[in-house]
C-alpha cells in the first residue's frame, strides 16, 4: 500500500551541494530539457526550481536548488536559504561533488547538516575525472557515479532513486492501493478482530459468521463486488477445499 501511494503521489527529491558541481545540469538532464539555467558561473541558481517528472514509472519531483556556500550576495543568500528549507521538504537528497574533488571538508560540513532524510551521495562529472559509471556502497550509504552533461550513469541514479522510494521490487504484480483500498482493509481487519472475539466469548458461531461475511464484504469492495456464493465458487476452483 505504501507503494501504491508513492507511485501515485511521488517522491520529492532534493539536489544539493556546493555551486558548480552540476546540480542544474543534473535537473536538466533528467527532465529531458534545459529546464534550469547551466553556466560556469557558481551562484547562477537562486529560486528553488521544481519539476514533475515520470522516471521508469516513478513519479518524483525533482527540486534544483543554490549552491550552499558562504556568499555576501543578499539574493543569492535567500536562495541558499530557500535550499534549505526545500531540503526540510523532501524525502530525498542527492548531494552532488565533483567527482575530480570528491568530498572536501566543505562537503563534509554541508552533509553533517543536513536534515536526518536518506541521501545519496552523487560524484559527478565523471567524465572529467576519467571514471566509469557505478553504483556502489560507499560509507555513507549508497554512491553513485555519473556524467549529468555526458548523460553517464542516469540508468543508474533511475534505479537508486527506485530502491530508495521502495519500490525496487516493482513488477507486474504491483498493487495501486487506494486511500479506499486502505480503509476496506482496516475494516476486514476489525471485522475480523470481532468474529475471533465473538467465537472466544462463548461460541457465538451465528455472531461471528455475520463477522465474517462483513469482513468479505470489505474484502470485495477492494476486488470487485462478490456474492457470497460466487466467492465460494472461486476458493472451490482455486483451492479445492472440501475436496
Ligand atoms: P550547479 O551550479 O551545481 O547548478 O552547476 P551547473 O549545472 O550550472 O554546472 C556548472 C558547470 O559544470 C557548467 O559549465 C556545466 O556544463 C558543467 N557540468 C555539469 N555537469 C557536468 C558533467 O557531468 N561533466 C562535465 N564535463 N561538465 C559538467
Ligand atoms: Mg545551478
Amino acid at each position: 500500500a505504501g507503494q501504491g501511494r508513492r507511485l501515485r503521489e511521488g517522491v520529492t527529491v532534493a539536489i544539493v551541494g556546493q555551486p558548480n558541481v552540476g546540480k542544474s545540469t543534473l535537473l536538466n538532464a533528467l527532465a529531458g530539457y534545459e529546464a534550469a539555467i547551466v553556466s560556469e558561473q557558481a551562484g547562477t541558481t537562486r529560486d528553488p526550481l521544481r519539476e514533475h517528472l515520470l522516471l521508469d514509472g516513478l513519479p518524483l519531483t525533482i527540486v534544483d536548488t543554490a549552491g550552499l556556500r558562504e556568499t555576501d550576495d543578499a539574493i543569492e543568500r535567500e536562495g541558499i536559504r530557500r535550499a534549505w528549507q526545500a531540503l526540510e521538504k523532501a524525502e530525498l537528497a542527492l548531494f552532488l561533488v565533483d567527482d575530480r574533488e570528491g568530498v572536501s571538508d566543505a562537503d563534509r560540513a554541508l552533509l553533517a547538516r543536513l536534515p536526518a532524510m536518506p541521501r545519496l551521495l552523487l560524484r559527478n562529472k565523471c567524465d572529467l575525472a576519467g571514471q566509469a559509471p557505478a553504483l556502489y556502497p560507499g560509507s555513507e550509504g549508497q554512491e553513485l557515479r555519473l556524467s549529468a552533461k555526458a548523460g553517464l550513469g542516469l540508468d543508474l541514479l533511475v534505479q537508486a532513486l527506485k530502491a530508495q522510494a521502495g519500490l525496487s521490487e516493482v513488477g507486474e504484480g504491483l498493487f495501486l492501493a487506494r486511500a479506499r483500498h486502505l480503509e476496506a482493509l482496516d475494516q476486514a481487519a476489525s471485522h475480523l478482530a470481532q468474529a475471533r472475539q465473538r467465537l472466544t466469548e462463548g461460541a457465538h458461531a451465528e455472531l461471528a459468521a455475520e463477522e465474517l461475511r462483513l469482513a468479505q464484504q470489505a474484502l470485495g469492495r477492494i476486488t470487485g463486488e462478490q456474492s457470497s456464493d460466487a466467492l465460494l465458487g472461486e476458493i472451490f476452483r482455486r483451492f479445492c477445499i472440501g475436496k
